[in-house]
């Protein structure tokens, strides 16, 4: 039976030593770190991810700032926004939850967000960066996923790793991410013509691709780890992962939950962010 890779406890961690620094800081007289979000409109699922992401902002003791834009907003008042907390010393980190509304250009926006503020990690220039193995933001979600890897204590040196799903926020930077650790990594995709052949095959394998279930125990390597990316949501309204927990955790060495997995990380990355951001600031 697959040991339980506790993403609540691990991002409890990291937010528990950033509420500490954050006091210091703090009790020193100085600014504490602080993120702006931006969220448009009233998707669901985007208001109760910036819910979590405040939360932990108040966890921290980080200062936030919410704007909250209708879903109707124009691009150009948007930009005006992101030009404004660009020029905002007093703010070090800018997320603006994603998807943006079909009329307004998301390239256009994420490109307006200052590189040195973008704690997403979603900007060109840290994209680039991270590609080229230059000091980045590295993006909060594959950085959790890494995190939580190496809670197990594993080596990921010389391991073959496997990646589902190629997307610019999770597969790719995550895949990247196990290269610069030596992992030999392989990206499947939609058009992976036999995907549990390269499954049974790694010793790590991160599922990101957003259908329940796709991953099952028949498709895992005894003893390997297996992080789960996917959120996806039941019939019944319960949340679901990528990977068939049950079958799954027979076989794994190592397996996350979702959920209490990669979401809290993620959460505890941006927070994280945040602070590298806010002591690039110090530094400046
Ligand atoms: P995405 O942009 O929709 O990408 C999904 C990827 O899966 C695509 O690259 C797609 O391939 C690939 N794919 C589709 N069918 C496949 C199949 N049969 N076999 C192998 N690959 C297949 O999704 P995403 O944004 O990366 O998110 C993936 C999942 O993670 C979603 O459930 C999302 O909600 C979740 N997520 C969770 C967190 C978190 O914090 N826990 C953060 C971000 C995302 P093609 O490129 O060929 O289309």
């Amino acid at each position: 039976m697959a040991k339980i890779i506790d993403g609540k406890a691990v991002s409890l961690e990291v937010k528990e030593a950033l509420r500490d620094k954050c006091a210091e800081i703090a009790a020193s007289g100085k600014r504490v770190p602080c993120i702006a979000v931006i969220i448009v409109g009233d998707n669901p699922a985007s208001r109760s991810y910036v819910r979590g992401k405040l939360k932990a902002a108040e966890f921290t003791g980080f200062e936030s700032r919410l704007a909250e834009l209708p879903e109707d907003v124009r691009e150009a008042e948007l930009l005006h926004m992101i030009d404004g907390l660009n020029k905002d010393a007093g703010v070090d980190g800018i997320l603006v939850q994603l998807p943006l509304p079909g009329h307004i250009d998301e390239d256009k926006v994420l490109d307006a967000i200052l590189p040195e503020k973008d704690v997403d990690g979603f900007h060109p220039v840290n994209v680039a960066n991270l590609w080229l193995g230059r000091p980045c933001t590295v993006p909060c979600t594959p950085k959790g996923i890494i995190k939580l890897i190496e809670s197990t204590g594993l080596e990921i040196a010389g391991k073959k790793a496997v990646v589902a799903g190629r997307s610019n926020i999770v597969g790719k930077p995550v895949a990247k991410l196990l290269l610069d650790r030596n992992a030999t990594v392989t990206i499947a995709h939609s058009r992976t013509p036999d995907l549990a052949a390269l499954t049974r095959e790694a010793d790590i394998l991160v599922a990101a691709v957003g259908r329940p279930g796709i991953i099952t125990g028949e498709m895992i390597k005894p003893g390997s780890v297996v992080i789960d990316v996917g959120i996806n949501r039941t019939a019944d309204g319960k949340l679901t992962g990528d990977v068939d927990f049950a079958s799954a955790s027979e076989v794994a060495g190592f397996i996350t939950p979702v959920p209490g997995g990669v979401g809290p990380m993620t959460i505890a990355m941006l927070m994280e962010n945040t602070y590298d951001a806010w002591l690039a600031m110090q530094e400046r």
